[in-house]
């Protein structure tokens, strides 16, 4: 099986198959800029010693300082965070913001750790990696399995090393403690207008049926979002279990249930469903949880108009190849997704000038933003003959070809 990192390498091949780029260009960018790998000696609660994998990845930062998140994940691996930072290049490119890409993970299961235990690690984390990360030079941000709470500590311990209260280091963060208005529901409402900037051009019904994989901060904020506009979310699974209700659910109670018992699994208003949630017929298929989700193995059977991916790399090259001869299309994680970085960047300009922004002038922004990029991304794929990813990546190449300096 490729790594997640061949796989993203093979996006690129698609996207330049598409139209041409210099390929000195494209060999650079085949490569991040630096990979940094370590342990943290973390003393557990019950004084034993335990040895943590962390990584920072440095894609490239020819538009800007490095952005992307941590992942805290007993499967992240430095090819992992390799191929999450260098979508982080793509996207931010994609989105047209003044940031380059990386990505930042440690090896672990947090659930398994105290909050304590979280906090020690989160703070040793950033002082293994302060001399690297900065306002100016990379600023981390929230993924799975780390929570503004994360981010809070890791800017207290940057802060207490520097003396740089702006919090511009890391976003993600707590509102009171600099963080943004709307950034907890970025990532959901960008994929939710991305969704409704082309739910038209994709001859979408206006009432859709919606399965979405993973209910976290991505997946539950998608489901409110695309409830309150009407649709119609008749699957939703989590990593201990799924759910199905053909007749839609209630995702106010449904959201109560999961954070009462930890999982969408035994929710009354449906039906606990055994088997892949992926293969329930729906008109859009969200995945929101991890990676290589949609393969060559499962893709013939799909059921389902559009996927709208909000998780990082979730459909496979093999896959997107048979997906576009089948007519369905994929808006991909580097457009749909791209709302969280989005209002990350602007939580970061906010830190930078000492400034607050209003929940509507962030959501405002964020969907202009938004339904430019899609529209372009469209369009592109319509002169190119092609399917969104490439029409996405071949937009974000071209603005890092301007960006880059050779
Ligand atoms: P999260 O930790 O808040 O939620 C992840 C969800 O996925 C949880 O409900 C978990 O139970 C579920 N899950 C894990 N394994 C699963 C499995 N095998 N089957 C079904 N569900 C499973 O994480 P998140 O922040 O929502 O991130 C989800 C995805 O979205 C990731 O790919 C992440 O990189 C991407 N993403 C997140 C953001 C953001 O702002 N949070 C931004 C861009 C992309």
């Amino acid at each position: 099986m490729k790594t997640l990192f061949e796989n993203a390498l093979l996006q690129l091949k698609r996207a330049v198959a598409v139209q041409s780029f210099d390929p000195a260009f494209i060999v650079r960018l085949s490569f991040p800029h630096r990979e940094i790998r370590g342990h943290i000696p973390l003393l557990r609660d019950d004084g034993t010693l335990q040895m943590v994998e962390y990584y920072r990845v440095q894609h490239n930062n020819w538009r800007g300082p490095y952005k992307g998140g941590i992942r805290f994940h007993e499967q992240t691996d430095i090819e992992e965070v390799k191929a999450l930072a260098f979508w982080m290049t793509l996207k931010c490119a994609v989105a047209d913001l003044p940031m380059g890409g990386g990505k930042g993970g440690a090896t672990i299961n947090p659930k398994e750790f105290s909050s304590g235990e979280l906090e020690r690690l989160s703070r040793a984390w950033m002082r293994a990696l302060v001399d690297v990360v900065g306002p100016d030079k990379d600023v981390p941000a929230p993924d799975v399995n780390t929570t503004p709470q994360i981010m809070a500590w890791m800017a207290d311990e940057y802060a207490t090393i520097t003396g740089d209260r702006s919090g511009a280091v890391i976003t993600g963060k707590p509102v009171e403690h600099g963080g943004s208005l709307g950034r907890d529901r970025a990532t959901a409402r960008g994929g939710f207008e991305v969704f409704e900037a082309l739910r038209e051009s994709l001859e979408l019904p206006q009432r859709c049926r919606l399965v979405i994989q993973g209910f976290g901060n991505a997946g539950e904020h998608a489901a409110e979002f695309f409830f309150h506009a009407g649709h119609q979310i008749v699957g939703v699974s989590d990593s201990k279990g799924a759910v199905v209700n053909p007749d839609g659910f209630d995702i106010a109670a449904l959201s109560a249930h999961k954070h009462q018992t930890g999982s969408v699994a035994g929710f009354a208003g449906g039906k606990d469903f055994v088997g892949s949630i992926l293969e329930v017929e729906n008109e859009v298929l969200v995945p929101a949880a991890l990676e290589n989700q949609i393969t060559k193995e499962n893709v013939s059977r799909l059921k389902t108009k559009i996927i709208l991916e909000l998780a990082n790399g979730p459909t496979t090259p093999e896959a997107d190849d048979e997906l576009f001869v089948a007519g369905v299309p994929v808006i991909p994680d580097i457009l749909a997704n791209s709302g969280g970085v989005t209002v990350s960047a602007y939580e970061w300009e906010q830190n930078k000038k000492g400034e607050h922004w209003s929940e509507a002038d962030v959501v405002e922004k964020l969907k202009k933003t938004i339904q430019i990029q899609a529209q372009a991304i469209f369009e592109r794929s319509q002169i190119l003959k092609t399917d969104l990813r490439r029409a996405a990546f071949v937009i974000a190449l071209e603005r890092l070809e301007q960006a880059s300096p050779f």
